[in-house]
């Protein structure tokens, strides 16, 4: 059966679960800081698992915490739909971001409820762990935990910069689940996100379809160095680890600059260095570098790049650099016929879409390696994200919730 068009979700009821949301870890006035694991984390969880049961969903959870409510299908045994994305944000995080992605999948599952309508395969909503890396670094761990990417203890290993691990808050919030990690292949993952960034919302189109994404270079580099007097001790005898990773910093932004007329972007967003007190050289740092642009191959250039500042900076300071892991991702990797699919949906609702390039990192990123994926993206005034004035116009929102119903109700029927 397939839903007649002028069925669409309860955006009253979406608002008012959003807005419960939206109180949990506030932080800077409008925003979240709601940070994987942390206390304000697990209650939103707590509210999102009581939420779907009260849907009449059947939750479990994984070993790694992503939380998976299924709704029954009139052919149970076939493999589920799975719709959603992440409930975790940045320190200065919005209150939209992956949020009404995981809770526009908690609107349609009520509004197929409402209607009574039973479609042939399960519908399975995830809430993924950790996308954002804002406390556990890289990001999207537990997607790619879910898709193979990573090995599960890896994950569990990943430490916070105020002390635990992953697995240790799992087991303090009361999410370390049982249900092993993957083990099973949904029939297809459909993502709903804000799309972070001004393309939509400038050419008042309310419904993106992602086709790409950017090539991204992740690095985590260390400097070492040695401890000594800020007094005595010679300049030409110097190690500092700070200093080398301050060159580094100023050189990585150089390279932005260099290829920015073409898209390029390059992000040292953090640095850490020991002991990093008043007085004394620091004898390690560390820094996190993030190269990205549309064309892999000069994406690949600004990589090498990378490489060499390492060298020039650590060389600069008399010092040592190592880059101690890497991470990449990008390119086109969603699937044709889910794009067809909800292109054709929000076409017969009445709505314009836009074929987009994502520049942000996704879950749908890592489930599009085991099962047919698509990401739709919504506008969000001015593309201004991972800021506490982060906001969108919700009758935009709207066009990409009943799409979202709509598309994951006719791959669920076919
Ligand atoms: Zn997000």
């Amino acid at each position: 059966m397939q839903l007649t068009a002028d069925i669409g979700v309860d955006l009253g009821r979406f608002a008012q679960t959003l807005e419960a949301s939206s109180r949990i870890g506030a932080g800077r006035e409008g925003g979240l800081a709601r940070l994987a694991l942390g206390d304000a984390d697990r209650d939103m969880r707590d509210l999102f698992v009581q939420w779907c049961r009260e849907a009449g969903l059947a939750v479990r959870i994984d070993e790694l915490g992503n939380i998976f409510a299924r709704r029954a299908g009139r052919e149970d045994d076939l493999a589920p739909v799975l719709v959603g994305s992440h409930l975790d944000t940045q320190a200065n995080g919005g209150r939209f971001d992956g949020i009404i992605g995981v809770l526009g999948a908690l609107e349609l599952v009520r509004r197929l409820n409402d209607l009574g309508h039973t479609t042939r395969r399960p519908i399975e909503i995830v809430n993924w762990t950790n996308e954002e890396g804002a406390r556990f670094s890289p990001p999207m761990i537990c997607s790619g935990g879910f898709a193979g990417v990573y090995e599960r203890d890896w994950v569990l290993a990943r430490r916070a910069d105020d002390g635990p691990t992953l697995g240790e808050e799992l087991q303090r919030t009361g999410y370390a689940g049982d249900a092993p990690v993957g083990g099973f292949v949904p029939d297809s993952y459909f993502e709903l996100h804000i799309e972070q960034g001004p393309i939509l919302d400038a050419e008042g189109i309310d419904v993106g379809i992602v086709t790409r994404a950017y090539e991204s270079h992740g690095f985590r580099v260390q400097f070492s160095g040695d401890t000594a007097h800020a007094g005595p001790w010679p300049m030409e005898r110097r190690r500092n680890a700070l200093v080398a990773a301050a060159r580094l910093c100023v050189l990585v932004d150089d390279i932005g600059w260099d290829f920015a007329e073409s898209g390029g972007k390059s992000t040292t967003a953090r640095l850490v260095a020991w002991p990093n007190k008043t007085g004394i050289i620091s004898d390690w740092s560390e820094v996190n570098v993030d190269i990205r642009h549309e064309d892999p191959r000069i994406a690949a250039i600004m990589a090498e790049r990378v490489l060499r500042a390492v060298g020039e900076a650590a060389a600069r300071a008399g010092c040592t650099g190592e880059i101690v892991e890497r991470w990449n991702w990008g390119g086109e990797f969603f699937d044709p016929g889910l794009i067809a699919g909800v292109r054709e949906q929000a076409l017969r609702l009445g709505h314009a879409t836009r074929d987009l390039a994502s520049q942000a990192g996704h879950d749908a990123y890592f489930l599009a390696r085991i099962c047919p994926a698509v990401l739709i993206f919504t506008p969000c005034r001015d593309g201004i994200t991972h800021n506490h004035r982060e906001d969108v116009d919700m009758e935009r929102l709207r066009a990409g919730l009943d799409t979202l119903l709509h598309a994951v109700g006719a791959r669920a029927d076919a």
